[in-house]
């Protein structure tokens, strides 16, 4: 049996004599290298945008944002890579004339021009919108961990330093008392000999100064941790337990699951990140009216008010976080409120009236009981308070309370949430393999993070109208 052989190395090749006849029609390429070339990135804020009239010519932005956005559809983000794929690429060497830069200038890059990134982004979600690529009527809003340059070893929060001091106590103590046995015996073949455990001792007490350093930079700061490769990183829960990572936030649309905004914190939950998401997204959609759904780690009523104040309709359903509950007590669902009368009907059918309002955590809550708890036969399952049964009531609750009713009126548009969002989380993290972040702090990351989004709704623009047809709407 005879095998599909390749061609002799020494035969002699026609290889086509323009670069151009290389690259199809309907090849990627093409768009990024007419999309760049349509924006004005000195507008957008790209170092360098204009050439200095002096000194060495520095590279034009525009052939480095093209080398990125190719780099990131293939997958190639460092940018030793990026260099390598110059000499070797023949896209890229259409792409970029045959410009092969230094991976220290392609790196540099990203660092400088977050702000750029970012703006382009924007700008390609706004060709979206001209492209009636958005529904602009519902979005689904969620955030997923990225794994920060910064390991778990390198994040301490007091509790840690608190442990971490003791162990370095009790070793100390350890290594004393072998110290006086050995003075005791005055052996000089004993194993750690004196002199290494001076020295271990010694390592000890310089990293026990280390960590009470950190303890003292953690109050000084306030802060709740401390990362020392990438001081804005945070140690935050995921699926698999906990890392140090960022908070990246996405509003996608649900018409072709395109990302409308982004955004990328160092906040450990995703409860104050709803309104300003939502708020962004209906300024770029230019919706007069825009529902949002998201999931229960979104519930909290001050951001559901400010939706609501922007003309958004959030469809968040309510986490049952009651303590009672979880003591198999009586839940708060099971007192019903009349707000004709404000006033709580138990599940004795006693009626629990106001008696008093407090600010607590900059909240109004107002408070309601009843004096029929003593005599009632169901005390033992509604409180395991001596005098009463007290139930709380924010001043706006109502709000909760109405958003609970849509949540139980349009169950289709919570379900919908899961298919918005898992989309661009799954293509991102599994397809894209960006899962994690390159750069270090905030900023930086932020750049990153428009990067990636940008060329995931790139390459959904393409998969849904075409390469050819992208370029004639920038053209
Ligand atoms: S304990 Fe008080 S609030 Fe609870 S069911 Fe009895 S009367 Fe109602």
């Amino acid at each position: 049996m005879s095998y599909i052989n390749g061609m002799n190395r020494d035969q002699v090749l026609l290889f086509p004599e323009v670069l151009d006849d290389y690259i199809a029609d309907n090849n990627t390429v093409r768009f990024i290298d007419v999309y760049v070339d349509s924006l004005d990135l000195e507008a957008l804020g790209f170092k360098y945008a204009l050439p200095k009239e002096t000194g060495r010519p520095p590279y034009n932005p525009a052939d480095m944002l093209k080398l990125y956005i190719y780099g990131y559809i293939n997958k190639i983000r460092s940018s030793r890579r990026l260099e390598q794929e110059t000499y070797r690429n023949v896209e890229l060497m259409w792409l970029l004339g045959k410009l092969t830069p230094d991976f220290k200038t392609i790196a540099d890059f990203r660092k400088d021009n977050a702000q750029g990134l970012k703006q382009v982004c924007r700008e390609f979600s706004v060709l979206c919108k001209k492209l009636d690529l958005f529904g602009r009527e519902l979005i689904g809003i969620d955030g997923s961990k990225f794994k920060a340059v910064n390991s778990k070893g390198r994040n301490f929060n007091e509790k840690k330093l608190d442990g971490l001091l003791k162990q370095i106590d009790e070793k100390i103590d350890a290594y004393l008392k072998e110290l006086d046995q050995q003075d005791k015996v005055e052996s000089q073949l004993s194993n750690p000999t004196t002199e290494e455990l001076k020295e271990k001792i010694a390592q000890l007490q310089s990293r026990k100064q280390q960590y009470k350093g950190l303890v003292e930079q953690l109050k000084a700061s306030g802060a709740l941790q401390i990362s020392l490769t990438d001081s804005e990183s945070r140690s935050m829960k995921t699926k698999q337990g906990t890392d140090v990572c960022y908070n990246v936030q996405i509003a996608v649309d649900h018409k072709h699951k395109l990302i409308v905004e982004h955004e990328v914190t160092n906040e450990v939950t995703d409860q104050n990140q709803l309104a300003e998401m939502a708020k962004r997204s209906k300024e770029t959609l230019e919706a007069d009216h825009l529902e949002v759904t998201a999931d229960m780690g979104y519930y909290n009523g001050d951001e559901v008010k400010k939706c609501l104040e922007d003309g958004i309709i959030p469809y968040i359903p309510k986490p049952n976080t009651s303590v009672n509950y979880k003591l198999g007590l009586f839940g708060k669902e099971d007192f019903i409120y009349d707000s004709r009368k404000d006033c709580y009907y138990c599940p004795a059918g006693e009626k629990l009236n106001f008696r008093f309002e407090t600010v607590e955590k900059g909240r109004q809550i107002r408070y309601y009981s009843t004096s029929a708890c003593q005599q009632c036969l169901l005390k033992s399952k509604c409180t395991r308070n001596k005098e009463s049964r007290r139930i709380t009531r924010w001043v706006h609750e109502s709000i909760m309370e109405e958003m609970q009713q849509r949540v139980r009126e349009n169950s289709d548009k919570v379900k919908l949430r899961k298919r918005i969002v898992e989309h661009p989380f799954g293509t991102i993290k599994r397809w894209m393999e960006q899962g994690y972040f390159l750069t270090r702090g905030l900023e930086k990351v932020r750049g990153e993070m428009s990067l990636t989004v940008l060329v995931y709704n790139l390459k959904r623009a393409i998969n849904i109208i075409g390469v050819k047809e992208l370029i004639v709407a920038v053209s």
